[in-house]
C-alpha cells in the first residue's frame, strides 16, 4: 500500500466514531414507528407552527444574528438576564463550542459513563482527554466525578436528566457537586429533559448560574417544545463565558425560522403543560406495563423509558430489538455504549405505547 499524500486531519480525529443517530428507516420494514430519538408526539405549540409558516416569507433574509428577540422572550418567560443567554443551533452546537473554547489536547473533559454521546466525540475531536466516570443508580456519581478531577480538567458535564438513562440527580446533589469543584472547572449543566421532569427536587440550574461564575445551563427547544427539526436550543451562563462562546460561534446559528417559532413556543407555556402533563401519564403507563413484564424500567425523568432485559431471560434485548425492527418499532439498542443489554424507547402516542408494549410481550412469549 502507497503512502497517503493526500490532505491529512489531525490524528486524534482518526480514532473518531461518526455520532449515530435513532433509526429512521430499515430496509424492508414500511413506514415504521421511530421511537428511538427522543422526539415529542404530543407537538409542537400551533403558535410555533404559525410563526414558522409566517418566517417562509422572507427567507432570503439572514437571520438575526444575536437572536435579539428569542432570548428576549427566553429571558421574560425564565426570569433571566437576556444578555447572558445565547442561542444555538440545537443545545448540541453549544455543548460543542464549550468544548471547542475550554477544552483541548493535555486538558480533560468528565462526563457520564452513560451519558450523551456528543461531550466525548466533541471532546476527542478537538485533542481532550474524555474521561468516562461510571454512572451511580443510573444518575452521574457525585463522588466519582469529583474524584476524577485533576488540575488539568476543564469542563464537567452533567446531563440531567440524564439521557440514555432517564435517571436524575435532585437538586441538593448538583448543589453539592458544584460545591466540591475547584473554580478552574467549568460545571455544564446540560438540561434538555428539563421541561419533561416532574419531581419536585428537581431543578435545571438558573439559581446555580446566578451565584457561581463556573456553572452554564443548556436547554433545548428539541424535546418537550417538539421543535427538533428547527434546531433550537439556548444556555444560560455568566456573562464571561457567554462573551467567550459568542466570539466562536458561527454568525448566524439559528436559523431565521427557527426563531420565531421558539419565540412562539416558550411564550405557549399552556401547550408545554398539557405536553408535560401527555409525557408524564404515558411515562408511567411504559414503565408499569413493562415492568408489569418481567423488565427491569429506569425509573424516567424524561420523555423515554430505559429498559433492561434480565440476564436469566433465553431471550437478549439484540433480538428483541430485531423482532421490533421487523414489525415496524425502531427503538434504540446502544451496545456501543455498553448498554447492549437494554433498549431505549421514546414515548410515542397511546396507540404507539400499547403497540409497543403488545409487541414485547409477543416477543417474551415466542416458544423458544
Ligand atoms: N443533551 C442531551 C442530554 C440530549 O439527549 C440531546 C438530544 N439527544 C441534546 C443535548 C441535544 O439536543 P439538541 O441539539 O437537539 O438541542
Amino acid at each position: 500500500t502507497g503512502e497517503n499524500t493526500g490532505p491529512q486531519p489531525h490524528e486524534h480525529i482518526m480514532d473518531l466514531a461518526p455520532y449515530v443517530p435513532g433509526r429512521a428507516k430499515v430496509d424492508g420494514v414500511a413506514n415504521p414507528v421511530k421511537l428511538s430519538s427522543n422526539e415529542s408526539v404530543f407537538g409542537p405549540s400551533p403558535k410555533a407552527l404559525d410563526a414558522y409558516a409566517r418566517a417562509g416569507e422572507n427567507l432570503i433574509r439572514y437571520p438575526d444574528a444575536a437572536s435579539t428577540d428569542l432570548r428576549a422572550a427566553i429571558g421574560e418567560i425564565h426570569g433571566l438576564d437576556p444578555d447572558r443567554i445565547i442561542c444555538g443551533a440545537g443545545s448540541d452546537d453549544l455543548l460543542t463550542l464549550l468544548i471547542h473554547a475550554y477544552a483541548g489536547p493535555g486538558l480533560e473533559v468528565i462526563h457520564s459513563r452513560y451519558g450523551f454521546m456528543v461531550y466525548p466525540i466533541q471532546s476527542k475531536a478537538v485533542g481532550a482527554t474524555a474521561v468516562a466516570v461510571p454512572n451511580k443508580d443510573w444518575a452521574a456519581d457525585l463522588d466519582g466525578i469529583l474524584a476524577a478531577v485533576t488540575p488539568n480538567t476543564r469542563l464537567v458535564f452533567v446531563d440531567n436528566p440524564n439521557n440514555p438513562t432517564g435517571a436524575y440527580l435532585p437538586w441538593d446533589e448538583v448543589e453539592r457537586l458544584h460545591a466540591g469543584l475547584p473554580a478552574h472547572v467549568l460545571l455544564v449543566l446540560d438540561a434538555a429533559y428539563a421541561e419533561c421532569v416532574t419531581a419536585d427536587d428537581y431543578r435545571a440550574g438558573e439559581s446555580l448560574v446566578e451565584k457561581a461564575d463556573n456553572v452554564i445551563m443548556t436547554r433545548t427547544f428539541s424535546k418537550m417544545y417538539g421543535l427538533a427539526g428547527l434546531r433550537v436550543g439556548w444556555g444560560y451562563g455568566p456573562a464571561d463565558v457567554i462573551d467567550i462562546l459568542n466570539r466562536i460561534r458561527m454568525p448566524f446559528n439559528v436559523c431565521l425560522p427557527g426563531q420565531p417559532a421558539a419565540i412562539a413556543a416558550v411564550r405557549d407555556q399552556a401547550h408545554l403543560e398539557a405536553g408535560r402533563a401527555f409525557n408524564a401519564e404515558w411515562r408511567d403507563w411504559l414503565t408499569a406495563s413493562l415492568t408489569a413484564l418481567g423488565l427491569d424500567v429506569v425509573p424516567s425523568q424524561t420523555n423515554f423509558v430505559l429498559v433492561g432485559f434480565p440476564k436469566d431471560k433465553p431471550y437478549t434485548a439484540e433480538e428483541a430489538n430485531a423482532y421490533l425492527t421487523r414489525h415496524g418499532y425502531l427503538l434504540r439498542w446502544l451496545p456501543a455504549q455498553g448498554l447492549g443489554d437494554h433498549l431505549r424507547l421514546s414515548i410515542g402516542t397511546p396507540d404507539q405505547n400499547r403497540a409497543v408494549v403488545d409487541l414485547i410481550a409477543s416477543f417474551m412469549s415466542v416458544e423458544r
